[in-house]
């Protein structure tokens, strides 16, 4: 085992979580966590600083799990996150690390939904509790006993908290917390009110930064496309269609991801294979001459897996998965470009990565320009021009070879020669789909970001240019409304610093509805549309009226649609 999760086995994790660690696939820890985990065990108090998507969950909750006593039944740790989202994220991090610990339970503890299965939960000896401040305080305030027994204290994410307006809610919490009990902060920023916070009520905290340092990539062109998780896989193999690589290394952050990728695109015909940590040294050396000698022209790998691969061939790095800080970033896309050639870089985005994105562009020193997945129309040139270069090389000694065959052909079966040659290019081209409504229909829409596109644009696009008729014509048509739901309206959007996290977790802790009964959020960059319920509205809209969401006034408004 110890082999298998390299790293972590050195940090003084409990074995029952370094075992849960290694069924997830984590290979090695990240930065953050190589810092922060031995601090946090020692029993420090800390003060965690790093972007999001940096592995931060990991890095408090594996040392937390590890020093929980599971016999007694009582709270043991707290972690205070800023939304109900964020919360149940954490709890879910927190039960997959503990799942070879018997008798280990986590409750979430959040406002909109009831009161009551949450007490009974914390009743029955949960030892984690991980809460939003607002609702944690509901409880407090019908038992203030309930934390007397935290020894470990988180404030995950504590700036959003702060944006929130959670600022007196903490204060009520600290003071129901026993003073013995140690106090860990992570924060992606370090404003003068969390200074505040840590000097009041933190005690001697070690400070652990993943700092971004500026490195430079030169000849590599570096492109990102924005995606939901679930629309990697898909996004991935469309783009493969339109990029000419020769070969292509794509970075994925878990051996499962790479058995997955790898799989998924052997099945559309690429020869791809995974490279991760369990797999022998000799088997990869195998892989990586196989990529060099061209056996094999794509590589999905985890980032340990794949250190000091150096294969001139390789022209693109596609980064499937965010790396966890700028540093890894750069190595990972300096695995193309190498003896100064050029080459290309791709990095898939999701929605709460974005702040990762903007510290990879200040790092680098470079913009990462935005790409769009290509349309259909764009991936049927790709498959004509492929299937065009292949076959015009042939001509000329096919016809010296099989010109004869030809002719009796086109007599026996009695046909013409085009509808010969269309009947060979038919099996030749094993059923992919070669004109445009085929395509279109085997291309599913990829819903979310492509409708970020500007309406005037969409509107002009729309219609009448074949190509992009069917993807643009998809977006465009407004997404009807579930019954019961209305269109709302603030006029913060990107412009502002806002992303879909922020703008429900303002809904969700102001204004105490259920996340179910919140419809889809767009962001756009001059206003945002969110969808609520009908039944209540002119409340929730008065609740949230003075709501501010990075640190501006939401002023959320309905929505009227013509
Ligand atoms: P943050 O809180 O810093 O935004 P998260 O803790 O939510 O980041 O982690 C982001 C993602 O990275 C999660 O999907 C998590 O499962 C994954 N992850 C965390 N640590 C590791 C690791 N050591 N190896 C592989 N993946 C990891
Ligand atoms: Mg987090």
């Amino acid at each position: 085992m110890t082999q298998e999760i390299g790293e972590f086995a050195a940090l003084g994790l409990h074995p029952n979580v370094l075992a849960a660690i290694s069924a997830v696939g984590y290979e090695e820890p990240s930065p953050i966590q190589a810092q922060s985990i031995p601090v946090i065990l020692a029993g420090h108090d800390m003060i965690g600083q790093a972007q999001t998507g940096t592995g931060k969950t990991a890095a408090f909750a594996l040392p937390i799990l590890s020093r929980i006593d599971p016999a007694k039944r009582e709270p043991q740790a707290l972690i205070l996150a800023p939304t109900r989202e964020l919360a149940l994220q954490v709890a879910t991090a927190f039960e997959t690390y503990a799942k070879q610990m018997p008798g280990l339970s986590v409750v979430a503890v959040y406002g909109g939904a009831p009161m009551g299965p949450q007490l009974k939960a914390l009743r029955q000896g949960a030892q984690v509790i991980v809460a939003t401040p607002g609702r944690l305080c509901d409880h407090l305030r019908r038992d203030d006993k309930l934390l007397a027994t935290v020894q470990q204290l988180v404030l995950d994410e504590a700036d959003e908290m702060l944006k929130l307006g959670f600022m007196d809610d903490l204060e009520v919490i600290f003071e129901a917390l026993p003073e013995s009990r140690q106090s860990v902060l992570f924060s992606a920023t370090l404003p003068p009110s969390i200074r505040s916070i840590a000097e009041r009520h933190l005690r001697n905290p070690q400070h652990v930064k993943i700092a971004a340092k500026t490195q430079t990539v030169a000849r590599i062109e570096q492109a990102h496309l924005m995606v939901h998780a679930d629309q990697k896989t898909g996004a991935v193999l469309r783009l493969l269609e339109v990029e000419e690589f020769d070969a292509l290394i794509a970075f994925v952050r878990t051996k499962q991801a790479t058995l997955d990728l790898a799989s998924a695109l052997e099945a559309k015909g690429y020869k791809a294979a995974a490279l991760n940590g369990d797999i022998a040294q000799n088997q990869r050396e195998r892989v990586i001459e196989s990529l060099k000698d061209g056996r094999l022209d794509i590589v999905v790998a985890t980032d340990v897996a794949a250190r000091g691969i150096d294969v001139p061939r390789i022209t693109h790095v596609f980064n499937v998965d965010m790396p966890y800080d700028p540093e890894s970033y750069v190595h990972r896309i300096g695995r193309t470009g190498r003896a100064g050639r050029d080459g290309r870089a791709l990095l898939l985005v999701t929605p709460r990565e974005r702040r990762m994105l903007q510290v990879i562009e200040r790092v680098t020193g470079q913009k990462v320009a935005e790409v769009r997945l290509p349309n259909a129309q764009q991936v049927l040139d790709a498959r004509i021009k492929k299937l065009t270069s292949a076959i015009a090389p042939l001509v000329v000694e096919a016809e010296a070879n099989y010109g004869s065959l030809l002719d009796r052909l086109i007599a026996d079966i009695g046909c013409s020669p085009r509808a010969l040659a269309a009947a060979l290019l038919q099996k030749a081209t094993n059923g992919q789909a070669l004109n445009l409504a085929d395509v279109e229909r085997e291309q599913p829409l990829v819903p979310g970001f492509q409708a970020r596109e500007p309406r005037e644009r969409r509107e002009r696009d729309g219609g009448e240019r074949g190509g992009e008729r069917g993807e643009y014509r998809e977006r465009r048509a407004p997404m009807p409304l579930a019954e019961g739901r209305v269109r709302c309206r603030t006029a913060l959007g990107t412009r502002d610093g806002i992303a879909a996290k922020n703008l429900l977790g303002a809904i969700l802790n102001e204004g105490g509805i259920a996340r179910e009964a919140i419809g889809r959020i767009q962001i756009r960059e001059t206003f945002s549309l969110i969808e609520l319920p009908e039944e209540g509205l002119d409340r929730l809209l008065g609740k949230l009226k003075d709501t501010r969401v990075a640190g501006k006034q939401l002023k959320l408004r309905r929505y009227r649609e013509d």
